[in-house]
């Protein structure tokens, strides 16, 4: 990013929108930057180990009041904002579920930007619309799931099960979207006490209250327990309680663990309960012919959420949520103001129609990208590898003193604890100041968790750059880390 002349300056800030040969001229030193960084990040410090208010204290806290030259708001961000990044797509980014801001995905996603279409309805970009069906479709086939699954691209996770919860509503009270839930008995809706807080929010957001919630235990693999479900349900009846919808995970937050979904289909038929699976993380796991059987049975579902945004290598965001009853979701969401009506309605499909927000991106272009780019067989060879990796990591823990895997690996995020035999209460902080040491040092980036009442440290495996040698950095970086710990002794 180069000085420029005043007059060039004057060019960026006059009145209309920047200038043609500006903006070609800024988009390749943007372009030149964004290919060095992507070359270059695992050079970087995963994590920037700054205190809260770092980077406003040196940004200005009021707007310009004239337009300023590009260089200089591209100088800031490459000197202020990118040093106080945690870099997401460093190969040794190891925390939540480790993710890939793919080459096609990004190019996807820089046109979408420039193409800046709203696919609310058929016309208001056709091309957008019928891509995002083809899109979800081609995903469909590559995820083995049946063609009466009809998909359809959100923001996030939390808002496919939102919607899908939302259509389980309105099942579960036909007349609740002319009256509301008002005068109605209790409702429920079941996940396992690992299910991500997200089905949580939804409850609440759909008006179901807190106790609309109803956590089931999980056993000592953190898999929701069928038996435990079905109770759970069959008491709620007795008590006049109504079961709205069972929500089982491929792939829970704090360890990967895959909810028995075969065994739960059979309870949310034996009840006729609408069902919904979160394989927001694990779903692109079931594109690999030897990790289809950890999928077993949610073909039965109702709706399937898969975010392509987390182990899809598509961009933040993309989120998937099929559903075979896609006339359930559009009856709980479609409303058509005169102005969107259209002669084509009828015939196609109007994308307003499957959740809350009108406006919608262009977002199955950068996902058509990924899925041309990678072709099945490309897609198939990075997950293997980064569930290979996981294992590797996990020999290794399972080899040393004092360390241990605390749940059963199946995809590529594994939990781990060190546990030199001290007090439960100061080996949790040991296992804190472990994550504090590691991400501080810049090495890779942790995050930590819960399960069965203990502190764990989650290592999760998700970016197309994360090598071999980067595992073995990340599992050095841990015991160098743990030998500190070890020597400060149990107080912190
Ligand atoms: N479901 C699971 C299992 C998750 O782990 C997460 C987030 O990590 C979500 C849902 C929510 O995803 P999103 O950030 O797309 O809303």
């Amino acid at each position: 990013m180069t000085e420029r002349s005043e007059s060039d300056r004057e060019a960026d800030v006059s009145v209309g929108d920047m200038g043609p040969e500006h903006f070609r001229r800024h988009a390749h030193e943007v372009a030149d930057w964004m290919a060095d960084y992507l070359a270059t990040v695992g050079d970087l410090p995963v994590f920037p180990d700054l205190e809260p208010g770092a980077i406003r204290d040196l940004l200005p806290e009021e707007p310009p009041d004239e337009g300023e030259p590009m260089d200089r708001v591209l100088a800031d961000f490459r000197d202020v904002v990118v040093p106080g990044l945690t870099h997401w797509n460093h190969p040794r980014f190891f925390g939540y579920f480790a993710i890939t801001a793919s080459g096609p995905g990004i190019l996807g996603e820089m046109l979408t930007a420039a193409l800046n279409v709203n696919a609310m309805v058929w016309r208001s970009s056709p091309a957008a619309t019928e891509l995002e069906e083809l899109t979800t479709d081609w995903l469909r086939q590559l995820l083995g799931l049946p063609p009466e699954f009809d998909g359809v691209i959100n923001d996030t996770a939390s808002s496919s099960t939102l919607y899908a919860l939302a259509a389980a509503r309105d099942v579960a009270w036909p007349d609740a979207h002319e009256r509301g839930l008002f005068g109605c008995a209790p409702g429920r809706v079941y996940a396992s006490d690992q299910a991500h807080s997200s089905v949580e929010k939804a409850v609440l957001t759909l008006g179901l209250g807190r106790s609309g919630f109803g956590a089931i235990r999980s056993d000592g693999e953190f898999r929701m327990d069928p038996d435990a479900l079905a109770e759970a349900i069959r008491g709620d009846i007795e008590a006049g309680v109504r079961p709205v919808a069972i929500v089982a995970t491929l792939g829970t937050t704090s360890s990967a663990s895959m909810d028995p979904v075969a065994e739960i289909v059979q309870v949310a038929s034996e009840f006729g309960v609408w069902l919904h699976v979160d394989a927001a993380y694990g779903g692109a796991a079931a594109i690999v012919p030897e990790l289809a059987p950890l999928f077993d049975g949610w073909r039965g579902a109702d709706s399937i959420v898969v975010n392509p945004h987390k182990w899809l290598f598509t961009p933040i965001d993309c989120s998937v949520l099929y559903c075979r009853r896609p006339a359930d979701l559009v009856g709980a969401f479609s409303i058509v103001p005169e102005y969107l009506k259209s002669s084509e309605q009828a015939s196609a499909r109007s994308l307003m129609d499957y959740g809350v927000s009108l406006g919608r991106r262009f977002r199955a272009l950068k996902l058509w990208f990924v899925l041309r780019h990678f072709g099945r067989g490309g897609l198939v060879a990075a997950i293997r590898e980064h569930v290979r990796l996981a294992r590797v990591l996990a020999g290794w823990v399972e080899q040393a003193d004092d360390w241990a895997l605390v749940a059963p690996v199946h995809l590529a995020t594994i939990a781990v604890r060190f546990g030199p035999g001290w007090a439960p209460d100061a080996e949790d902080r040991a296992n804190r100041r472990i994550i504090e040491r590691v991400n501080r040092s810049g090495e890779a980036f942790l995050t930590h968790t819960v399960l069965a009442g203990r502190t764990v440290i989650r290592v999760s495996i998700g970016n197309l750059k994360t090598t071999h040698a980067d595992v073995a950095r990340v599992w050095a970086s841990l015991r160098r880390a743990a030998d500190i710990v070890r020597a400060e002794g149990e107080t912190p």
